[in-house]
């Protein structure tokens, strides 16, 4: 049987950070049985599949309590069948997790957490308009240590506007002395539907975040972290096979608002409004709001463009032979090489995959 990895979209939010233009609700809190209830409807057109991991991402999904966690979970564990050590991530903000809370997502079969730690630095936090300040962070990763996790990733955020030198060196070695087993980095980007947008922030020249960004993998690979994608580092064997998943190019199920997912040649989109998501579902009508259907040529091309993310690249046979003289003029040119029939990107091309990407298509 064909497996598949779940996506479940959890929008619920305390308050919005300033940089967030993610699918998020603030305040709806009352509204979580409802949308728990939705999600099982909606699980129920993909009951029977295989699934090879499963993430809670959001908006905040620690802030569901100990009632729609077993619910959530009863369900994927009646429709979907999957092995017992599959990586089952929840994604979780400082300021919603305590012990109570971490011990019922160990409970429920989480056995990976993403921390959305973004900074070592008070003053950094507060300017993103996070809704917690450092030690808050440190305390919720020694809880869900204390809780049993030992596959913690922890979100690092960079590029603020007047970010120092040294200020980014003390925030990646006080993340790196934390001791996850993960890392994903984040440039600090001005998205439109972001409170930062609306202000007309302006970020700094890329040069300087270039070199910003080689100084953190430099450090990271310091403190024992192996880059295996663009963004994203771990310790040897922590590497996450949901996000994996993504950049390999195979199928995944998206639930929940705004969750979009893949079946192989399809990609689709939900809606992306919170009511509109729980009308439509409360009507048993469909939340998918629209899709596209990739041709031969745009599932080679993406499996390219995904694949140069990861160290591990792609094998030379997978590049289409009409690209083959512009990739051979990259290679010479140092951004990419070729190691062992696999096309991969240099450190040097990783600073500009996003202009060799574009110009691939
Ligand atoms: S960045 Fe994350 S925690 Fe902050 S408002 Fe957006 S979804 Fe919520």
């Amino acid at each position: 049987m064909d497996t598949t990895s779940l996506y479940i979209h959890i929008p619920f939010c305390s308050r919005k950070c300033l940089f967030c233009s993610f699918v998020m609700a603030a305040g709806q809190e009352h509204r979580r049985e409802e949308y728990v209830n939705a999600l099982i409807r909606e699980m129920k057109n993909e009951a029977g599949k295989k699934l090879k991991s499963i993430y809670f991402g959001g908006g905040t999904p620690s802030m569901l309590d100990e009632k729609h966690l077993d619910t959530l979970m009863d369900a994927i564990r009646n429709d979907f069948s999957y092995q017992n050590d599959i990586e089952i991530t929840i994604e979780v903000n400082p300021e919603s997790i305590n012990y109570q809370k971490a011990a019922l997502l160990k409970r429920n079969g989480f056995n990976r957490v993403s921390l959305g730690v973004q900074s070592m630095n008070d003053r950094y936090l507060k300017f993103l308009g996070r809704g917690h300040d450092v030690s808050a962070a440190q305390n919720a990763f020694y809880v869900l240590r204390e809780a049993g996790f030992d596959n913690i990733n922890l979100d690092l955020m960079y590029a603020f506007p007047g970010q120092t030198q040294e200020e980014l060196e003390e925030d990646v070695r006080a993340v790196s002395l934390m001791g996850s087993e993960h890392l994903s980095l984040y440039t600090l980007t001005i998205e439109p539907k972001s409170r930062f947008f609306a202000a007309q922030m302006k970020l700094d020249d890329d040069e300087k975040l270039a070199e910003h960004y080689l100084l953190i993998s430099h450090i990271l690979n310091e403190y024992g972290f192996k880059q295996y994608e663009v963004s994203n580092f771990s310790k040897p064997g922590f590497e996450s096979e949901h996000n994996r998943n993504y950049w390999r190019g195979y199928p995944y199920i998206g639930l929940g608002v705004g969750a979009h997912g893949f079946t192989g040649r399809r990609r689709y989109w939900n809606t992306s409004r919170l009511q509109d998501y729980l009308d439509l579902m409360a009507q048993g009508k469909d939340v998918i709001e629209g899709y596209e259907d990739l041709t031969d040529d745009q599932l080679i091309m993406e499996k390219v463009l995904f694949g140069l993310r990861m160290n591990e690249g792609i094998p030379w046979t997978l590049v289409p032979p009409a690209k083959a003289e512009l990739i051979q003029i990259w290679i010479h040119g140092g951004f990419l090489s070729i190691e062992k029939g696999y096309l991969k990107t240099t450190d040097r091309g990783r600073l500009l995959l996003d202009e060799l990407s574009s110009r691939l298509i």
